[in-house]
């Protein structure tokens, strides 16, 4: 059965080179549906208890949110860290707290003290659906990406006849850490 769960995304971004008007910088609140596919889990009868599928991609995708994201040959980037270095905010305020873990793969970067994402393509839709599938592609079964931003959207489906079964809490639903142990509940496998 899938289980599915929504967040909200807002962040700036522009489409570097493109002849129309989203060359200019400007904003959107997103809205990604995460589908996961998975077997019910007995104990607590469900997939995967809502919140920790939002919990689990939201730890990530938190990098994304009030954050700016351009394209890495953008020449707002340096013009943009500078301002920011100048500022005293490059690496961080104590009041930016919304920060993620960064991460790095082949399509994109984050930045959490600065709250700016580099990407490797151009931030449509369709690269933000790339994007998330490989952020959380290892930790989900992920049967099916939605993100629509504006009047745009985009979906993709995945097989996950593959992907291997994740071991969950039977009293919580939640996924059990690499040692067997609920990190919840500290149930053992
Ligand atoms: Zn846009
Ligand atoms: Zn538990």
């Amino acid at each position: 059965m899938r289980s599915f769960t929504t967040l909200d995304l807002q962040y700036a971004h522009r489409f570097y080179g493109f002849k129309g008007e989203a060359q200019y910088l400007h904003g959107h609140t997103g809205i990604l549906t995460l589908e996961v596919e998975d077997t019910i889990n007995a104990g607590v009868n469900m997939v995967f208890p809502c919140n920790e599928v939002k919990n689990i991609a939201w730890d990530v995708l938190r990098n994304f949110d009030h954050a700016l994201i351009l394209r890495e040959d953008d020449p707002l980037l340096p013009a943009i860290l500078g301002v920011y270095e100048k500022q005293g905010i490059k690496n961080g305020t104590p009041q930016n707290k919304m920060k993620g873990p960064a991460f790095q793969t082949e399509l994109a970067t984050a930045y959490p003290e600065s709250r700016l994402v580099v990407t490797k393509e151009t931030m449509t839709v369709e690269g933000m659906i790339k994007i998330v599938y490989d952020l959380l592609k290892d930790k989900l079964n992920i049967a099916k990406i939605t993100f629509t931003s504006g009047v745009n959207g985009a979906t993709q489906e995945y097989c996950t006849e593959q992907q291997q079964e994740k071991d969950r809490c039977p009293l919580c639903g939640i996924l059990l850490n690499e040692n067997g142990v609920c990190p919840k509940c500290g149930y053992r496998k």
